[in-house]
């Protein structure tokens, strides 16, 4: 099922088990905005190259859209558009007041040079730039983007609006980016993973992990998970995987990744076939890299207890069917990786005060949004008798109705 469909699903289960009027939920599933560009660039070798661009701004009752721009050769309008709607729900279920948008070119970042990274930053952002804004949208990186790209975006928004640090988040903090951002999304998957094993009472020291994905998020969440004592028995990404039944040594992995460009070749562990790695013997899984990952394919053979989605729509709806039938618990997507975009929010906060928080405040904070979170999720659960998914979407949709209502917009 592709990631639109899947997600429109989810969002039209929620709006059942909240009984949403039928005009509501159809204008809450509607975009707001859907934007279209090209973007063709000088190439180093003197050629032209072209490339479609988009932005999705799916809807704003809660506050300025947010959400982050992938570079990735599989980015599509669809894709956007279901990652830009989980944007809408993932900032509710945060409680932060923003809504949701989702930016994305489609091309393959490993094969442009930095010069050409950037201008295709600067032109995307001269076609975007009437569009975006500290109080209408503030895109931040996503996979295949980071802080120089947000570097890039700012300086070129703030060549037709003025010096605007606020406009992105997920910057360098040289140039008001906030301390801890980097680590935000793995930190937050950390908060949620040891809230959701408190309620089985377990804890991270006590059970073993699988990572898929070792860019910002997995790398940061097999080390925040590896200090807090926890064993990461076998880790991928685009190069491979490698496995480790006594436990990975993710220092020494992280060094190993950034010198040779990946997991593969490390002499710390056995390879292993990345296809398998999803399948690998562990208590908690945590996808986080692509969508999709675990389909009705291979999610009769998960032998994780507990999936910690740190990616965005990782499950496919077929195998949350199957998953759950065989005990498993899924933390979603819309709870579990939404550190990123909650530091985000710091990092605005502290650009619109002209105050910048220390890193301890910063992770203080995160951990009890976290916490809160997951609690008002638990409480959805209850209330509406359902699986942990269902409880962050009706707590998400529900948020964003009750805005849409209060403004008089449903009709
Ligand atoms: N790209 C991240 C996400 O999918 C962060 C978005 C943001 O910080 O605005 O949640």
């Amino acid at each position: 099922m592709n990631a639109l469909a899947a997600t429109s699903r989810n969002f039209k289960q929620a709006a059942k088990l909240l009984s949403l009027d039928s005009k509501l939920e159809k204008s809450l599933l509607i975009p707001f905005r859907e934007i279209k560009v090209e973007c063709t660039i000088p190439k180093d070798d003197g050629t032209l190259a072209s490339f479609v661009g988009f932005r999705v701004q799916h809807d704003n009752a809660r506050g300025p859209m947010k959400g982050g721009i992938r570079y990735h050769h599989e980015v599509d309008p669809d894709e956007v558009n279901a990652l830009a709607q989980l944007m809408t729900w993932k900032t509710a279920v945060a409680n932060i007041p923003y809504g949701g948008a989702k930016g994305g070119i489609g091309c393959s970042p490993g094969k442009l040079s930095i010069s050409e990274l950037e201008r295709l930053t600067r032109v995307f952002t001269q076609k975007l730039h009437d569009c975006i804004g500290i109080h209408t949208d503030v895109p931040a990186p996503d996979m295949g983007t980071n802080s120089q790209t947000m570097a890039w975006i700012l300086d070129e928004y703030s060549k037709f609006h003025g010096y605007s640090p606020a406009v992105v988040t997920g910057k360098p903090v040289d140039l008001g980016g906030s301390l801890g951002r980097d680590a935000a999304t793995g930190r937050g998957v950390l908060f949620a993973t040891e809230a959701l094993l408190a309620e089985y009472g377990k804890s991270i020291s006590d059970q073993r992990f699988v990572i898929q994905g070792f860019g910002n998020v997995g790398s940061w969440a097999a080390q925040l998970i590896c200090e807090a004592g926890g064993k990461v028995v076998a880790v991928s990404d685009v190069t491979g995987a490698v496995k480790n039944c006594n436990g990975l040594d993710i220092p020494k992995l992280l060094e190993h990744s950034m010198e040779n460009r990946g997991v593969k070749g490390f002499s710390g562990g056995d390879a292993l076939d990345p296809k398998l790695l999803l399948t690998e013997y562990c208590d908690v899984l945590i996808p986080a890299a692509l969508g999709g990952v675990i389909n009705r394919e291979n999610a009769n053979d998960i032998r994780a207890k507990f999936i910690i989605e740190a990616a965005n729509h990782p499950t496919d709806p077929e195998a949350d069917e199957i998953l759950s039938k065989k005990g498993v618990l899924i933390l979603p997507d819309i709870f579990a990786n939404s550190g990123g975009v909650t530091v985000s929010y710091f990092e605005w906060v502290q650009n619109i005060q002209g105050f910048m928080w220390d890193e301890e405040k910063v992770n203080c904070e995160l951990r009890t949004y976290m916490t809160r979170g997951f609690k008002d999720v638990k409480e959805m659960c209850t209330t509406h008798n359902c699986n942990l998914r269902m409880g962050a979407f009706t707590l998400g949709v529900n948020r964003v109705a009750r805005a849409t209502v209060l403004r008089g917009w449903e009709a």
